[in-house]
C-alpha cells in the first residue's frame, strides 16, 4: 500500500522531465526507467492497479537516494519518498532483486552490509564511556578503515578525550535504504540510540553522513532520543579554528567532492573547504557542487549493483577532469570507498581526515 504522500509525490513526478539531466543512474546506464519521473510513473499505475513484477521492484534499485531530484525540484516533491516506499513494496511481495536479498542476509547474520565479522579500526584502549562519543559507521568499520584511523589520531592529537563503541550497532541507514523506513529499520535506530545513550555521551561525533543525516532526520520522529549530534567534519574544523589541531601549509590545487548526505541532507558545505584551505589548498570548485554535487556512489548500492555503483563514482571523476585539479578530497567513508578505487591515471583521491592526519 502506497502512502497519500508517496501517492501525491508520484503523480507529480510521473509526466515530469525537469531533474532527469541530474540523476546520476540515468546518466550512466542511460535508461529511461532510471530518471525520477519513470519511476514516479510506475508507482502511479501500481498504485491504480498494476502489478508490481521483477522489472519494475529492480527499476525501484537503481538509484542512489542521492537526493538530486528532490533538491532541484522548483515544485517541492521528492522522489526518494515514492522509492523508499516502492522498495517497501519489492520486499512485501517478494520481488527484490536476488543482490539486494542477498546484503540483506548479510545484515541479518553479521549486522553490517559486507558480511564483515572483525572490525578493522584500531579501537584498543578507547574507552566506551564518555562524554564524547565517536560514531564510525559500518563503511568506516569495515571497508574504508584508515578513515577512521586518521579521526581517532586527530582527537587524540587535538587531547580530545573520546569513547567509541567496539560492537557499535547499525544505525539504520543501510536497511532503510535497502527496505525503505519499516519497523525493523525503526527497531535498529532503537538500538542504536540505546547504546549512544548507555555510553553517556553529552555528544555524539558522527564520521558517516549517512548515519548522521538519519539520526538528525529520522530518529526524533521515531522517539529515539540522541545527544547533540555533530559531523566529524564540523567538529574538526572547529579543533582546527581554536588551534588545537595547526595543519602544516602545502601549495596545491584540490577539487572536493561533496557528499550527497552531507551536502543535501545535512546541509553542510563548508567546514570540509575550510579544512583544505587550513591545509593551504587552493580548491577548484567542480561545477556540480555543494547542493548540486553528483553523487558517486553510495556503499550499499555498492554491495547490490557494483557495477553501476563503480560507473556512477567514475562518472563523478569525469567531473573532476573539467578541472585542473588532479587531487581529489572527500570527507565520508561512502564517497572513500567508492572514489578511492575509481581513480583514473594520474589523478589522486585522498580522503579529508587521513590527508589533515598527515598535516599536523
Ligand atoms: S522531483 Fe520535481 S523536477 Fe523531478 S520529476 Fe518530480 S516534479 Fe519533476
Ligand atoms: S535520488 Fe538520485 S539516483 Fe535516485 S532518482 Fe533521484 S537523482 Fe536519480
Amino acid at each position: 500500500m502506497y502512502s497519500e504522500k508517496a501517492r501525491k509525490n508520484a503523480d507529480a513526478c510521473r509526466f515530469c522531465w525537469m531533474c532527469r539531466h541530474l540523476c546520476p543512474v540515468q546518466l550512466v546506464t542511460g535508461k529511461e526507467t532510471n530518471t525520477p519521473r519513470a519511476k514516479g510513473l510506475q508507482v502511479s499505475m501500481m498504485e491504480r492497479g498494476m502489478k508490481m513484477d521483477a522489472a519494475s521492484a529492480r527499476t525501484m534499485y537503481e538509484c542512489m537516494l542521492c537526493g538530486a531530484c528532490t533538491n532541484d525540484c522548483a515544485t517541492g516533491f521528492d522522489p526518494l519518498i515514492f522509492i523508499r516506499v516502492g522498495r517497501t513494496e519489492a520486499m512485501l511481495e517478494d520481488l527484490a532483486p536476488d543482490e539486494v536479498k542477498q546484503v540483506l542476509d548479510r545484515i541479518e547474520r553479521t549486522g553490517n552490509i559486507y558480511g564483515a565479522r572483525e572490525v578493522r579500526v584500531k579501537l584498543d584502549g578507547i574507552p566506551e564511556m564518555g562524554d564524547n562519543l565517536l560514531w564510525l559507521g559500518e563503511c568506516a568499520r569495515y571497508a574504508v578503515p584508515e578513515t577512521a584511523d586518521a579521526l581517532i589520531s586527530l582527537l587524540n592529537k587535538a587531547q580530545v578525550p573520546f569513547a567509541a563503541l567496539k560492537d557499535e550497532p547499525a544505525s539504520g541507514s543501510s536497511l532503510g535504504d535497502l527496505m525503505g523506513f519499516v519497523e525493523d529499520v525503526r527497531a535498529q535506530a532503537q538500538r542504536a540510540g540505546e547504546a549512544i545513550r548507555g555510553s553517556g555521551a553529552k555528544r555524539v561525533i558522527v564520521l558517516d553522513s549517512y548515519d548522521a543525516a538519519l539520526m538528525r532526520h529520522e530518529y526524533k520522529d521515531w522517539g529515539v532520543d540522541l545527544p547533540e549530534v555533530v559531523t566529524a567534519t564540523s567538529f574538526v574544523a572547529e579543533l582546527v579554528r581554536q588551534g588545537k589541531l595547526v595543519p602544516r601549509q602545502e601549495a596545491g590545487v584540490v577539487t572536493y567532492h561533496d557528499g550527497s548526505r552531507l551536502a543535501r541532507d545535512l546541509d553542510e558545505h563548508e567546514p570540509a573547504r575550510e579544512l583544505l584551505r587550513a591545509m593551504g589548498y587552493e580548491l577548484h570548485e567542480m561545477w556540480q557542487n555543494r547542493r548540486l554535487a553528483k553523487c558517486c556512489g553510495s556503499s550499499v548500492a555498492g554491495q547490490f549493483m557494483p557495477e553501476i555503483r563503480q560507473k556512477v563514482a567514475e562518472n563523478r571523476w569525469a567531473d573532476v577532469r573539467r578541472t585542473d585539479a588532479r587531487l581529489l578530497v572527500a570527507a565520508c567513508p561512502q564517497s572513500t570507498e567508492a572514489l578511492q578505487s575509481t581513480a583514473p591515471e594520474g589523478y589522486k583521491y585522498q580522503d579529508l581526515f587521513v590527508l589533515l592526519n598527515k598535516r599536523v
